[in-house]
């Protein structure tokens, strides 16, 4: 079976058996309860103890009776620390039980399948394990295949020519999701459809989570000092903290200094970093072989804990957020694969199939990034050059799904509040979200807290962010899928201009040859085998 189909295997069965079977069960019982602010009373062990000051946010529940839940609990080590402390007499593994006012009002309080919550518990490593293994690639391989990249390119005009095409058609793609976002928000108005009732629920939901969100927006630096900031003064400090816009600046540099040095100096340094650049690519090959069972675990736990009646609530500005993407997704990059790349668009998303389904199942598209390049380059036949320069940048600034996002999202949170946003304040809508989604860094939730810029920009209350919070990760997933295809439809265009020949690989060509592409080096890994003696 190919990579791309165990992988969706894995995506498939994520979804229907968190829904199925997650924390938030349509199958299971509810049996348990996070009491939020209710305290327990009638306690029937050898204290009364509220739950809030126990710190108890997660009691089993016995039986239900008219707006009651008895519920029972056990000790933690911690929770009877943290009650002797406050002079409480208190044992670990000391059982409780007692009864809680079930309030709906308070967003805090919520049941969910024990059960449920135990699997996502137990899996989610895996997810998290497969996220670190293509995670540890990142860094050595931009860095590594960029300064090779650069240094092949041999002439810093061309480099020059390809940075200059490459921002040009970024901004122009943004613009265009932006234009597609506002438009359609300003058509369908999404904010009308939320009732006064999902609308108080929302705000009180996530109320608390926004302050950290906006806390790490106001640390965002003034334009001058990222400007300033894209110099890494420490280059092992940027590669250490992976901070990317440095790494490609740096790799640049070295790059161009390679070009520009004796050749015969130059080129070992170039064979080492191309070295390394290999045996990442070989790493990559290796944690995809986890791909499948990782993406179930990181989506069996999205479908399990998001709640199906916030997507209700927010059914028709998610639809509006993903309708644009598609129709971003089509007739841009459609054109773009199509009239600019010379590609047959189908066989273009066929090419790049295990980077989007990655994207969607990590939200990260600098974690996908080592899984693009190799699609690009292995399957649609882009040059090192090309794609280790245009795919990190474009992880790293190119993000039209975001941008589209952000752009529905700040007038859905207008409308709520009855603002009746004029033209102008659209084009400011539209302005600010490409700074804010150049600004966003290629991780979940990242768009999340640059939208405060966009808010901010057109004098939205922030408040507001609470309204569209709880779809945020559902809808990161496809914005993020957006924002690699957009990258890698660039990349295809940047190779054209560049004179390259591009060329699909076919599923059986690619699972026949052992030598390029992704399926025939995964699965005939140790008996090398060549292409003629497969055919
Ligand atoms: N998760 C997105 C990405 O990595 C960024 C965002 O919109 O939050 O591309």
């Amino acid at each position: 079976m190919q990579l791309y189909t165990r992988i969706l295997l894995g995506m498939l069965l994520g979804v229907v058996l968190g829904v199925a079977l997650g924390p938030g069960s349509v199958l299971l019982p509810a049996d348990g309860l996070r009491p939020g602010d209710a305290p327990i009373v009638e306690s029937r062990g050898s204290t009364t103890v509220p739950a809030a000051t126990a710190g108890v946010n997660d009691v089993r529940v016995v039986s239900r009776s008219e707006g009651w839940a008895e519920v029972e609990w056990q000790l933690t080590a911690k929770q009877a620390l943290e009650l002797q402390r406050s002079g409480t007499r208190a044992e670990p593994g000391e059982r409780h039980s007692g009864w809680v006012k079930l309030n709906p009002a308070d967003p805090r309080q919520s049941t969910y399948s024990r059960f449920g919550q135990t699997l996502v518990d137990s899996t989610y490593w895996v997810g998290r394990l497969f996220l670190a293994l293509i995670k540890m690639v990142v860094v050595p391989l931009v860095f590594c295949s960029l300064a090779v990249g650069v240094a092949s390119l041999g002439d810093v005009r061309r480099l020059g020519r390809m940075g200059g095409r490459t921002l040009a058609l970024f901004a122009s793609t943004t613009v265009a999701a932006l234009t597609i976002g506002v438009g359609l928000a300003s058509l369908f108005r999404p904010g009308s459809f939320l009732g006064e009732d999902d609308r108080a629920r929302l705000l009180a939901s996530f109320s608390g989570d926004v302050g950290g969100k906006l806390e790490k927006a106001a640390a965002a630096p003034s334009l001058e000092d990222q400007l300033v900031g894209l110099v890494p003064t420490n280059p092992v400090d940027a590669l250490a903290s992976g901070d990317m816009l440095q790494i490609i600046v740096f790799a640049t540099l070295v790059g161009i200094a390679l070009t520009m040095m004796e050749e015969d100096r130059a080129r070992p340094v170039v064979r080492v970093l191309d070295g390394i650049n290999e045996a990442m690519v070989v790493l990559v090959h290796i944690a995809m072989q986890l791909a499948p069972f990782g993406v179930f675990a990181l989506l069996f736990k999205v479908a399990g804990t998001t709640g199906l009646s916030v997507l209700v609530a927010l059914g028709a500005y998610c639809l509006v957020v993903v309708s644009g993407l598609l129709i971003h997704a089509t007739l841009v990059y459609g054109s773009i694969v199509t009239a600019g790349g010379k590609l047959p668009f189908l066989k273009f998303l066929g090419g790049i199939r295990p980077a989007m389904l990655v994207a969607f199942s990590t939200s990260s598209s600098s974690a996908t990034l080592p899984v693009t390049k190799e699609c690009v380059e292995e399957k649609l036949g882009v040059s090192n050059a090309t794609s280790s320069f245009v795919l990190p940048l474009g992880a790293t600034v190119n993000m039209d799904g975001t941008a589209l996002y952000q752009g529905v999202a700040a007038l859905f949170i207008a409308q709520i509040y009855g603002m009746d946003l004029t033209l102008g304040q659209q084009v400011t809508i539209v302005g600010s979200a490409t700074l804010a989604s150049v600004g966003a860094a290629g991780v979940p939730g990242a768009g999340m807290i640059t939208l405060t810029m966009v808010l901010t920009a057109v004098g939205v209350p922030l408040e507001g962010l609470a309204l569209v919070l709880g779809v945020d990760r559902l809808l990161d997933m496809f914005r993020t899928t957006v924002n690699v295809i957009g990258d890698s439809a660039a990349t295809v265009l940047i190779a054209r201009l560049e004179g390259e020949e591009l060329q699909v690989l076919t599923p059986s060509a690619d699972s026949a040859d052992p030598d390029r592409g992704l399926e025939g080096r995964l699965s005939h890994p140790s008996q090398p085998v060549t292409a003629d003696e497969d055919t």
